[in-house]
């Protein structure tokens, strides 16, 4: 990291927060080197109680970490009940730790249920109005993959193929994009936070090889129009729908056809197990 200019990180999940002895070696690390570690993500999963929360946030700030991401938002909530969440922004008060509350404007929709449990968008949908879920991305930054691609598809406007690929006619410039960035648990680098796609971290800060990296290359390249016309020429990709809601949902369905029916064993479809799962 040092190597190629980043001074400031930060660290995601799944869920750090699982494995306290780990995290709290990646932050000495962190310190030694001279990085700066800007925030830790979690999902409040892990909490259990006051006291061992307390003490797990004491021994993370011990080590340098200021600030904590806490995970707030109705997609989240479909899996964890929000008094862990509180019981975690109650341990953060009580230790002195920043918190970056991912999002407070979503705090009195989820207070609206029973926070013992957690609650699908559909009761959702139920308490606030059927374009409950349509909306959300006016209130949430949407990245167009992994499961959002699934929970958006019947809310969002359709598109014909012709009309993605014409008014997508450039190139993915998204790839290039290192204002936020991210790498995986397995040394990946993930272009664009295009999910799925990895560049190895020996690979990254310097010009990408077009035979180890065909599918980025093009989608860099030539864009959505390029890379269906060779999953076409050269997979005989067929798409299963009509229409997408957008280049990305296309992208994914292209991707996910080459890794799981046309078992392509590539470095830069990774990790398999994101399409195995999606
Ligand atoms: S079309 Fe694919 S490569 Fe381009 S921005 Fe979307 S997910 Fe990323």
């Amino acid at each position: 990291m040092r190597r190629l200019g980043c001074n400031s990180i930060h660290i995601g999940g799944g869920e750090p927060l699982l494995k306290p002895e780990k995290i709290c070696k990646i932050l000495e690390t962190a310190k030694e080197m001279g990085i700066n570690v800007e925030y830790v993500e979690t999902n409040s999963s892990w909490y259990s109680s006051h006291g061992s929360a307390c003490d797990l946030l004491k021994r993370l700030k011990d080590r340098g970490m200021g600030a904590l991401l806490v995970s707030i938002s109705p997609f989240h909530n479909e899996y964890i009940p929000f008094s862990k969440v509180k019981g975690v922004l109650n341990a953060c008060l009580a230790t002195g730790i920043q918190i970056i509350p991912w999002i407070a404007d979503f705090i009195a929709d989820i207070s609206t249920f029973d926070e013992q449990k957690p609650h699908s968008l559909d009761e959702y949908s139920q308490v606030f109005g059927d374009s409950y879920v349509a909306r959300l991305p006016t209130r949430y930054w949407i990245s167009p993959g992994g499961r959002a691609l699934e929970t958006f598809r019947e809310v969002s406007e359709q598109h014909t193929l012709s009309e993605l690929v014409s008014r997508n006619s450039a190139g993915c410039l998204e790839l290039t994009g290192t204002n936020h960035f991210h790498f995986d648990l397995y040394g990946n680098y993930i272009p664009g936070l295009c999910a799925g796609l990895a560049i190895r971290k020996n690979d990254v800060g310097k010009p990408l090889d077009p035979e180890h990296y065909p599918f980025i290359t093009t989608l860099y390249s030539e864009g959505i129009g390029g890379f269906l016309a060779k999953a076409e020429e050269l997979f005989a990709f067929m798409p299963k729908n009509n229409s997408y809601s957008s280049k990305c949902e296309l992208c994914f369905a292209i991707r996910k056809y080459l890794v799981l029916e046309k078992n392509i064993q590539s470095r830069e479809l990774q990790p398999a197990g994101h399409y195995e799962n999606l």
